[in-house]
């Protein structure tokens, strides 16, 4: 087998000659400019260990209480489940279902689906299989959108100081964290690091 190692743009599919890149550097396609690959120093042991803490902060963020709404005489401390199911008590399903689809449903199976890949190349009887969930990964992330929720509860922390407080507690500084972690993982966790991962197992399985 050669050494040369051709790779694709994505943009406009023409096939380049793969260069060896220092940390940090970036290559670009020649003909469009579109960005081939980036090079860093991301292992699998590191994004393993990263996507094990997403789904801790995870866990964290919706097992304690992020809201405390204020209703008549008493104040009610509520998860991020429990604000989405109010809003449904409160005529706005649709608005309910958007916040359950980004900010629990999408995030949960991203995050089962990341540990998923990972653990399959690192332990798996067969880590050459992970280009389905790959391809599912690239599909849910831009409906996994905690970030945008986070904004959100600024606005309404602004907005809304009459009717319901922000907890500025676990919950809080997990979410806050989990956007960090999320951004991270984005980048260690891409289709070209699962393929060198996988091959790197591969060749010492036939060790
Ligand atoms: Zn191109």
């Amino acid at each position: 087998m050669s050494d040369v190692k051709f790779v694709v743009c994505h943009e406009c599919d023409l096939l380049c000659r793969e260069v060896s890149l220092k940390v940090g550097e970036a290559a670009c396609c020649p003909r469009c400019g579109a960005k081939l690959f980036h090079h860093n120093r991301s292992t699998l042991d590191q994004t393993l260990a990263l996507a094990i803490t997403t789904a801790v902060l995870f866990s964290i963020m919706n097992t304690f209480p992020l809201m405390a709404l204020h209703l008549q005489q008493n104040t009610r401390e509520t998860s991020l489940f429990g604000a989405a199911l109010a809003m449904w008590d409160r005529d706005m399903p649709v608005l309910c279902l958007l916040v359950i689809l980004t900010t629990i449903a999408a995030p949960a199976l991203q995050i089962g689906i990341e540990l998923y890949i990972l653990l399959n190349i690192k332990w798996g009887k067969h880590p050459q299989t992970t280009s389905l969930p790959m391809i599912v990964l690239q599909k849910l992330r831009p409906w996994s959108m905690v970030e945008v929720f986070m904004l959100g509860l600024l606005v309404s922390l602004v907005k809304l100081k009459d009717l319901a407080d922000i907890i500025v507690g676990p919950a809080f500084w997990s979410c806050a964290g989990l956007i960090v972690v999320s951004a991270i993982m984005g980048s260690m966790l891409t289709p070209r690091h699962v393929w060198m991962w996988s091959q790197e197992r591969k060749s010492h399985a036939h060790l």
